[in-house]
């Protein structure tokens, strides 16, 4: 086996293909040659995958960012990277060569990334794939937040529990998210200001989404979380270190004492649910956090 792995890694060294890993948190585990001089990474290197795409982009090499605002960029990307066991597609490197890329995710979160150099090949009708491939994007994307649609969270929702293994008690849990009061932060601080707040809270809670987790907007300042695989006492420990982070935040530059909270609902899928009997059950929860007060949450009976 030891001489298989040593075999396998010195073959990686030397093929122009690029070969990488990543870990549950994004770290670089991995990377062959090929991928450690087209992404300018020295011999020991192991950046988190964020560091990796803000270091290239402020030196302009690297991949290709078309959006100005990286942060934005980060937001929208990582809503999306990783969720799907395995996805495939054209990216360019500012050098000029372009990747055929490909990422396949297991269970636990790592990542293997595979590309290789099409500069060459079917240069034709790139533009045309281009189109396609934003507006796959577009259509899974929502505009405001930069984060994953309801369509896209749906999808996740579907396949957790196509997937769940309930009888060896390994299971799920959705959590929905509501903005508390907004109809009065719009009236008092005007719509663009709540767009803000909207802006703000979705790249603080995409900040602490877990690899295999799932974070989207489904309505106004309603929000899901998709956690796979976790108890509603995990989540609700998760989600409480959320709203701790949300509390904190002051999103509003002219109105620096401003501050705002959340609701949650959390329901865990059992044998048979369904993603309606999941939602209704949540927004059951989420209504008695309301009723409660807000600024809390609550787990589905
Ligand atoms: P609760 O604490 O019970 O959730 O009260 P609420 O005021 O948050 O709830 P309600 O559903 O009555 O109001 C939601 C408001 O969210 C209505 C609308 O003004 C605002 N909203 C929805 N979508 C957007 C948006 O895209 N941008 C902005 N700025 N506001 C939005
Ligand atoms: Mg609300
Ligand atoms: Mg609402």
């Amino acid at each position: 086996m030891d001489e298989i792995l040593s075999k396998l890694l010195h073959l990686c060294d030397s093929t122009p293909v690029f070969a990488a890993a990543y870990d549950s948190f994004d770290r670089l585990r991995y990377a062959n040659r090929a991928f450690r001089s087209a992404f300018f990474l020295d011999e020991e290197e192991a950046p988190l995958w964020s560091d990796l795409m803000r270091r290239n982009f402020d030196a302009g090499r690297g991949t290709v960012i078309r959006n100005r605002d990286f942060e934005a960029w980060l937001i929208s990307t990582q809503s999306r990277r990783g969720k799907t066991g395995f996805r495939a597609f054209e990216t360019d490197l500012v050098d000029g060569r372009w990747l055929w890329m490909t990422e396949t995710v297991q269970g636990d979160g790592w990542m293997l990334c595979i590309a290789s150099d099409i500069t060459k090949l079917r240069a034709h009708g790139r533009s045309v794939r281009q189109d396609r491939d934003a507006a796959i994007k577009a259509s899974y994307t929502d505009e405001l937040t930069g984060v994953a649609n309801r369509r896209f969270v749906n999808g996740r929702i579907e396949e957790m529990l196509r997937h769940s293994d309930f009888k060896i008690g390994v299971c799920g849990c959705i959590c929905v998210l509501d903005l508390d009061n907004f109809k009065y932060v719009n009236d008092r601080y005007g719509h663009q200001a709540g767009d803000a707040i909207l802006r703000d809270f979705a790249a603080r809670i995409q900040r602490q989404v877990r690899r295999p987790d799932c974070f989207g907007r489904v309505g106004g300042e309603e929000f899901v979380l998709v956690l796979p695989n976790t108890s509603a006492s995990e989540a609700e420990l998760m989600v409480e270190r959320m709203l701790a982070a949300i509390r904190i935040s002051r999103p509003l530059k002219e109105r620096a004492d401003f501050s705002y909270t959340f609701s949650a609902g959390i329901a865990s899928a059992r044998h048979g649910t369904t993603v309606a009997d999941l939602f209704a059950r949540a927004d059951e929860a989420l209504y008695s956090a309301k009723m409660a007060g807000r600024n809390r949450i609550h787990l589905a009976a």
